[in-house]
């Protein structure tokens, strides 16, 4: 492993003010926030991530669970996944995001793992993690192996020639389901971003992954306040039942009334290049009847755009399957 300088700043100021000397985009820059490093020192082992700096942000005060004044929830940057899974509003008011926080990793890695980092986690494509092999993602214009090669884990939504890489959290499909916004400080000051707009599609700069820029801190999350009787679903498919990533993952958060929905957030996991939310979905289900038949049009609209690789045309019907089987789940609980 290379070395590096461990940097432990007094504030979230100093924090953001030492960042903001990466040459470049928080992934992949040469300067670094530290947080429970479980993907980041992951990553230096490989030789994936070569950072020369990294920023100690367990002490800052971001770790807080709080009621947020419009009566929704704020979430610090450093609260670990096992707490926030834990955490009695999130349980009552939040289901689905409890239920994908303990789908995801293992206790001892949930333990770790915070929210911000969480949200930062790189992919889990092989030719990503070997230094050995060209990708776009982590050498750009040295070409994407996987689109010829072994792809059966990777993305059907939001590909491009350039990348194919499954965006791998549990977290972040519950929390585009649920609508949060992710706020950031940054050298010229604080912005709040929707979590739709937070994430990027690979396009021709898979090695951008995200909005932020260079010393752009995650202070925190919301979310807004809870949707009154609406049921919430994380329904996770992947090949062995525990410490395994996603093949297929659905997020539902839907209301029904008269037996018709009358409202549904839709979000998709292990099938795209980032966290999926699905406005096909919701809208297909908006004002029909809740049953299996119109759940189904609802999952075939989600993929109606899918597009599959040499080995994984399979995700594509795993997923329909996983969508109108979590809202069968959600309705009927
Ligand atoms: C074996 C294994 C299995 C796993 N299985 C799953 C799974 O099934 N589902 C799942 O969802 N996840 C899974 N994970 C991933 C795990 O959830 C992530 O590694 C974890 O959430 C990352 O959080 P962290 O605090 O450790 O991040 P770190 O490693 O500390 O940081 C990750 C990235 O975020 C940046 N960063 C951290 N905090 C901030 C901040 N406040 N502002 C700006 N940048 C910041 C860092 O610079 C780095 O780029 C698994 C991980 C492992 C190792
Ligand atoms: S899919 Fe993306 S991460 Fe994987 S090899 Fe291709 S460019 Fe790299």
């Amino acid at each position: 492993m290379h070395t590096f300088e461990f940097i432990r700043p007094e504030n979230p100021t100093a924090a953001v003010t030492t960042a903001a000397k990466a040459k470049t985009a928080q992934q992949g820059a040469d300067v670094r926030f530290v947080a429970g490093g479980t993907t980041l020192l992951d990553l230096m082992k490989l030789n994936v991530e070569t950072p020369a700096r990294l920023i100690d942000i367990n002490r800052l005060p971001l770790d807080k669970i709080e009621a947020a004044s419009d009566g929704g929830l704020k979430i610090g940057a450093t609260v670990r996944n096992s707490d926030l899974a834990h955490h009695p509003t999130v349980q009552r008011d939040y289901a689905v995001l409890s239920q994908a926080l303990l789908n995801g990793a293992s206790a001892q890695l949930r333990n770790m793992a915070t929210t911000a980092g969480n949200l930062l986690q790189r992919t889990r494509c092989m030719y990503f993690r070997d230094t050995a092999m060209p990708c776009n993602k982590r050498e750009p214009g040295t070409g994407c192996p996987a689109i010829t090669g072994s792809n059966r884990s990777l993305a059907v939504l939001g590909t491009s020639e350039h990348c194919i890489a499954t965006n791998p959290s549990d977290m972040c499909v519950a929390m585009a389901a649920l609508e949060a916004t992710i706020h950031i400080q940054g050298p010229k000051g604080s912005r709040a971003v929707p979590i739709g707009d937070f994430h990027l599609l690979p396009g021709s700069t898979p090695n951008r992954e995200t909005v932020l820029e260079p010393g752009d801190l995650i202070s925190h999350v919301t979310l807004p306040p809870p949707r009154s009787g609406s049921k919430q679903v994380y329904l996770k498919l992947r090949d062995r039942a525990s410490y395994e990533f996603a093949l297929a993952s659905a997020a539902v958060v839907i209301t029904i009334a008269g037996g018709k929905v009358t409202q549904a957030r839709i979000a998709l996991g292990g099938v795209g290049t980032k966290p999926w939310r699905s406005p096909e979905a919701e809208a297909a289900l908006v004002g029909k009847a809740a049953n299996v038949a119109n759940f189904r049009k609802a999952a075939e609209a989600a993929m109606r755009n899918a597009k599959p690789q040499s080995e994984n045309g399979f995700k594509i019907e795993l997923a329909k399957r996983c969508l109108t089987h979590a809202l069968k789940m959600a309705t009927t609980a």
